[in-house]
């Protein structure tokens, strides 16, 4: 048994939102109660203890849209790379990257992600991954990293016939071998969907061949209407809108998650909302990629399930919540927009989201939901209370606000010290192999 308490207490169960000062009782990977500090010591009394020493005590973070093969991105120098474009981003950039990719460098670049994940709180992560200079076992690659650091993660590697269509079926068969295994998994901790790149870069071929290699239990993960190029692309060769093309390739679903969506209609959104597809909201990255601002805040009040995630572009969730608040006022000149849209997006559209590929409760403390909790330092300046929750969180914390991190019953990091996990060993290995990468992209 594990308590975590003596902190400001935020569950996100409506019937118990917050308690002043409270605590989380954990029984192996699952929460057996919340409390107020002093209930939950007298009932186990025999239960180790972490202090949360005045600090909030929440559900961990969850990222519906991330990219460990981007992890090596970071100071990289391209030679003649000069975009002028999002598609020259793309192939500039990502691409390039991709197709230089080992299997250790994709390990590598995902000990480093869910190490930076861990520090900032998030112990879920649905990876959008490509690697076309290794493909089989990639995914594979990243579980081994996932299994060291202790952090849940559905996976999914992004088919594309960009590199020919040799590597898009090869790319089908990692899905397919993935998605296996992880239906296989009785730990909860790893998940798999079929990823696809995005429609301007996949056949009417490989989508036949992706459906007739994808169970049914699990659905797509693909970039939607990302760049105006992929809505042209679409209209032009198919004659109709990207999630009409969607529709009659049969990827939409209550599985089914579609990253973006900036160039959609309402149309479009309709046919969303009735097969119950879910999207991923990635702000930073959007305004980054100067792609343009989607219709979001419509696609939360069309009651389409909506979550946030941050496109490899940080591990820091609450980077993309201020992103996102911010973002949506300035494009709608709306002072009003964004307050409850966005943390509904992060807190409740990511829970949703994850349970529909985990079978434990997450995004929630309450008794029986995984044991997946976090602890900030933030100590508030003005009274806090269930009502104000999240405009603490938005104006007071970041992701490095986060000392201790609990995944499935495990602390993973206490007091900010990563347990078991020599950090400097970690970038000093990350750093070797992205020196190797730097070289095989520069020749
Ligand atoms: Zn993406």
């Amino acid at each position: 048994m594990l308590i975590i308490g003596n902190g400001r207490l935020v569950t996100r169960d409506a019937g118990q939102p917050f308690f002043e000062n409270g605590a989380v009782a954990i029984d192996g990977t699952t929460i057996k109660k919340v409390g107020t500090l002093e209930e939950i010591k007298k009932e186990f009394p025999e239960a180790e203890f972490v202090d949360a020493k005045g600090g909030v005590i929440m559900p961990a973070f969850i990222n519906t849209h991330e990219h460990i093969y981007s992890a090596m991105a970071r100071g990289l120098s391209i030679k003649g790379y000069d975009p002028h474009g999002f598609l020259d981003i793309l192939d500039g950039l990502w691409w390039t990257i991709d197709r230089h990719l080992t299997n250790e460098q994709t390990r590598q670049s995902a000990r480093v992600t869910f190490i930076d994940s861990i520090k900032n709180g998030v112990t879920t992560v649905f990876d959008h991954h490509a690697s076309f200079g290794q493909i089989k076992d990639s995914l594979f690659a990243i579980e081994d990293a996932a299994k060291e650091f202790g952090v849940r993660a559905c996976l999914c590697y992004e088919v594309s016939d960009r590199d020919g269509m040799d590597k898009s079926r090869e790319a089908v068969l990692e899905n397919a071998r993935w998605i296996k295994h992880a239906l296989a998994d009785d730990t909860d901790m790893f998940a798999g969907m079929m990823g696809m790149h995005a429609q301007f870069t996949i056949s009417d071929e490989t989508m036949e061949l992706a459906a007739a290699n994808k169970p049914d239990e699990v659905g797509y993960h693909i970039h939607v209407a990302e760049g105006i190029e992929d809505l042209h692309d679409c209209l032009h060769k198919y004659g109709k809108r990207i999630v009409d093309r969607l529709y009659d390739c049969n990827i939409l679903g209550s599985k089914t998650l579609l990253g973006h969506c900036i160039y959609v209609n309402p149309h479009e959104m309709e046919l969303i909302k009735a097969t119950d597809t879910m999207v991923v909201h990635n702000p930073e990255s959007n305004m980054g990629n100067a792609c343009g601002c989607p219709p979001t805040m419509e696609i939360v009040h069309r009651g389409i399930l909506t979550g946030l995630g941050t496109d490899g572009y940080t591990q820091d969730v609450l980077e993309s919540y201020k992103v996102a608040n911010v973002l949506h006022k300035h494009h709608l000149c709306d002072a009003n927009a964004a307050w409850g849209e966005v943390p509904q997006m992060l807190f409740e559209g990511n829970a949703k989201i994850a349970n529909r590929y985990f079978k434990k409760q997450l995004g929630v403390l309450k008794e029986g939901a995984a044991a997946d909790v976090i602890v900030t330092d933030y100590v508030p300046r003005t009274p806090m209370d269930a009502s104000n929750i999240n405009s603490h969180i938005l104006f007071g914390m970041t992701g490095r606000s986060v000392v201790t991190t609990v995944c499935n019953g495990k602390v993973l990091m206490k007091d900010r010290e990563l347990i078991g996990i020599d950090e400097e060993k970690v970038l000093y290995e990350v750093r070797e192999e992205a020196k190797k990468l730097e070289r095989s992209i520069n020749g």
